[in-house]
């Protein structure tokens, strides 16, 4: 049988690990509707899957002429799309860049369920309903009445269940019932709210003259579009009896509306007017303002001391975009540091803000993505993933602390939300602001390079100074001191004694590092990671910070059998206890994973240091960042070297970074603030940096060095990461793996291309979770010759028998090189 070539073909990208996009036909049905960006169900080898189109074109695809049929689409799952074009495109340029399957990008940038199969439902045709009421009417009878039934209560409703199935397409070819499809079952369904409206004023003669009634009536009069049953309920007793006798009697009528579930994390905040803007932070206002207005793409770096007005900027620019009828997008580093500035957003811009991060609950997250694609939430504030939001009409991106390392994933899609969100920006033709303290070298080289814009704010709001640093060369310090030096413990309790709050920040958590064994020196180690276990005192127990596994204290040493195991090192667990001892009324919160498991309880516990309901907070890198604590005057660094040791090239920036972002916890309100640096490497450059807040000279040092060895941002960097639960399959697979990059860089070299391979190695954490890893690096100049080289090492690595039992992911810009 032949048919005529028909006139509409959609591209779509199935929810999977395909590589390809495929083609299908648009039946004639669906050819009005069907548009990029919606979703659609499509058959896929024998069954329906869902899937994205990203295309769709008059133009029959290359493929017609080789005699393939295309099959058609099964149906459009929205009424109008989900995904703007320039989405779309974001997202293919992330499936090229980063490697990943563009179905799974789709998948990424949904919230839970909304990539899952639909669930189908049946209802009945305006014929079919005709048909419905005739006594032999069979299956039909199932439908009357309803709005809609699935093919599974038809089943139990059938004397004959076996082929109710092709019953049911049997009727439908007849047009007498039709098929629909609903997400409902794979999420929590719609929250309902009853909304009671008047409808004329009630008469005296049918309703009487209570006063309840009277206290309703006179609530709704005031209120024209209705007011919600459950808040009526608080205001008027016996609510539910009156609101149905109004209704029973035709004066009232209760309608029911879907509820947009809502997350507030932060409190709220009194009303308070903006304040006037400084000299400083207009100029830098003014500056990317015309960006807005018309729009363009311009990527700014925001360059502004700890406690410089940069949330203030955000707001005003926010405030601008909406004013031009465009949207914006605010990522912020970290669920913790985002309750902060949710406060300061809602407080002005109320209803129009979404939250997006992984902490809130699915229905709501759900409900808020909604929001977003219909276009009734405009700013959206969020964490990393936010960067995929379909925020309508975006006209701003803002990135704070843009050069913080969780906006890179480190699994599946390996996206850097900085680097996503400059490339959204550029898409779409629209400025976005790199805010920090301490800007990422790659955001400074840019700068330098004339390609981002530099503003900055030099100066702390109101003058008021940054703190001073003091070091503590922690060689000299007795052995009584090794966690709390002399200086430290004094200046702690100075600070309480004037009625001050001290912030003590180390990056472990825990109570002492590691066990180890003072006879043959073995580290106790988790037996699926390659890492030692922590220890904490609390539960009395050993932990991997990497798997979570949880194991007793052997009484002997697993390697020589001597009873001789001691505590190493310390961690946050083991500051508390110092603390206590040494003060002993002081309110104490410690801010860790262990004792903040949750969004809710980090918020609490930040706000109780904001209520000064307590006196020294104690944390990881979790308080380090952004928070604004107006009455803490100390910070303590109790080890300032610990990230220095990392096996990263950026171990000297992320060590900067994270100091002086701690340390500018301190001073922030009228009170000036002191910190004391406890270090055992006081000569290094990076604390010589940072004890003189000195972050340009860092920069200048630092971006030398990187230059010398030709390191990004000078290079690009790849990452092969190759895992087995074998350790000789996996050392086996990465050699090979190094061979074909060297093969490879080899053939492109002849081309003037040049990629430089490192490696095989293993990895630093060789061992995680049970399965082994080996890693293989390539360092290129061009962007384009890494990308080319590592299509080609991919598809012939894929092809290669020795790669079958190994797995490789690819890691571009990797971060760590654990
Ligand atoms: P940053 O994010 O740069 O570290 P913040 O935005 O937290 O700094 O601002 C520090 C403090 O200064 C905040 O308490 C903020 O309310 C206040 N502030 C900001 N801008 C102004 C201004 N123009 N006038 C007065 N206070 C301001
Ligand atoms: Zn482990």
């Amino acid at each position: 049988m032949s048919e005529a070539v028909p006139d509409l073909f959609a591209e779509v990208s199935v929810f999977s690990a395909l590589d390809k996009t495929l083609h299908y036909r648009v039946p004639a049905g669906l050819s009005e509707r069907a548009s990029a960006g919606m979703r659609v169900l499509v058959p896929l080898s024998g069954r329906s899957a869902v899937g994205v189109i990203v295309a769709v074109s008059g133009n029959a695809p290359d493929l017609v002429d080789s005699g393939i049929e295309f099959k058609p689409i099964l149906a459009l799952l929205d009424s109008r799309p989900i995904f703007s074009r320039d989405l779309i495109d974001l997202f293919r340029w992330i499936s090229g860049y980063y490697f990943y399957p563009l179905g799974e990008v789709f998948q990424t940038a949904l919230p839970a369920g909304a990539a899952n199969p639909p669930k189908v439902f049946f209802r009945l045709t305006s014929s079919g309903k005709e048909k419905a009421g005739d006594a032999e009417s069979g299956l039909l009878q199932c439908f009357a009445g309803r709005e809609k039934v699935s093919p599974a209560e038809v089943a139990g409703q059938s004397s004959t269940p076996a082929n109710v199935k092709r019953r049911l397409r049997d009727l439908e070819a007849k047009g007498l019932i039709e098929r629909f499809y609903e997400w409902r079952s794979a999420l929590p369904g719609p929250r309902i709210k009853k909304i009671v409206r008047l409808l004329s004023d009630p008469d005296p003669e049918l309703c009487g003259q209570n006063e309840n009634l009277k206290a309703l009536t006179g609530l709704l009069g005031k209120a024209e579009p209705g007011l919600a049953l459950s808040f009526i309920r608080q205001q008027v007793k016996n609510a539910d009896y009156w609101v149905r006798k109004l209704c029973k009697q035709g004066f009232a009528a209760v309608v029911e509306e879907v509820d947009v579930r809502e997350f507030q994390c932060a409190q709220t905040l009194p009303f308070e007017p903006p304040p006037e803007l400084t000299p400083d932070q207009q100029a830098v206002f003014d500056a990317v303002l015309p960006a807005i207005v018309r729009p363009a793409f311009e990527p700014f770096m925001l360059f502004g001391v700890t406690g410089s007005g940069k949330t203030e900027i955000y707001l005003r620019l926010v405030a601008e975009t909406l004013k031009q009828g465009r949207g914006a997008l605010v990522l912020v580093p970290e669920i913790g540091l985002s309750t902060q500035l949710e406060a300061l957003f809602r407080r002005r811009f109320a209803s129009c803000l979404a939250l997006w991060h992984s902490a809130i609950p699915v229905g709501a997250r759900h409900d808020q993505w909604q929001e977003i694609v219909k276009g009734a939430k405009t700013i959206v504030l969020g964490a990393r993933s936010a960067v995929f939001m379909p925020v309508r009409d975006l006209g701003l991106i803002v990135v704070d602390e843009e050069h913080d390392s969780s906006y890179k994933q480190d699994d599946h899609l390996r996206y850097h939300a900085r680097d996503v969100a400059l490339m959204r920006a550029r898409l779409l033709g629209i400025p976005i602001v790199l805010g920090s303290a301490t800007p990422s070298l790659q955001t400074v080289h840019l700068a330098k390079l004339g390609r981002c814009r530099p503003l900055s704010l030099p100066a702390r709001i109101l003058d008021r100074p940054l703190p001073e640093l003091e070091i503590v060369d922690m060689r000299r310090e007795s052995s009584q001191s090794r966690v709390l030096s002399y200086r430290l413990r004094n200046a702690l309790t100075e600070t309480l004694a004037a009625g001050d709050q001290a912030l003590l920040f180390l990056n472990r958590r825990g109570f002492a590092a590691c066990y180890v064994c003072s006879v043959c020196g073995a580290v106790l180690q988790c037996g699926s990671c390659s890492v030692s276990m922590t220890y904490h005192k609390r539960e009395k127990m050993l932990r991997c910070h990497y798997c979570g596994k949880e194991e007793a204290v052997p009484e002997r040493c697993p390697a020589c059998d001597h009873t001789s195991l001691f505590p190493l090192g310390f961690g946050t667990e083991r500051v508390e206890a110092e603390v206590r001892h040494l003060l002993p009324d002081a309110r104490i919160v410690r801010i860790d994973r262990d004792s903040v498991d949750h969004p809710k309880a980090l918020v609490e516990s930040l706000n109780a240091i904001r209520r000064r309901d307590a006196d020294v907070l104690i944390g990881t890198q979790m308080v380090g960042k952004g928070h604004d604590f107006p009455d803490i005057t100390l910070v303590g660094v109790v080890n300032a070297d610990m990230s220095l040791q990392f096996p990263d090239f950026r171990a000297g920036e992320t060590t900067v970074q994270l100091l002086m972002q701690v340390a500018g916890r301190a001073g922030r309100g009228e009170k000036p603030g002191r910190v004391v640096l406890q270090t055992y490497n006081q000569f290094h450059y990076t604390i010589e940096c940072v004890s003189a807040l000195d972050y340009r000279r860092f920069c200048d040092i630092e971006l030398e060095s990187r230059e010398k060895l030709q390191y990004p941002p000078f290079t690009r960097f790849m990452k092969f990461l190759v895992t087995s639960g074998d350790e000789g399959t996996t050392e086996r697979a990465a050699r090979r793996l190094a061979a074909i990059c060297r093969d490879e860089a080899e053939s492109i070299r002849d081309a003037g291309r040049h990629v430089a391979v490192l490696g095989p190695s293993a990895a630093p954490l060789v061992k995680l979770k049970n399965r082994f890893r080996w890693h293989v690096f390539a360092k290129a100049w061009a962007s384009r010759d890494l990308q080319d080289f590592t299509e080609a090492v991919i598809s012939r690595a894929k092809a290669d028998p020795a790669m079958k039992r190994a797995q490789i992911a690819v890691d571009r810009d990797p971060m760590m090189s654990m």
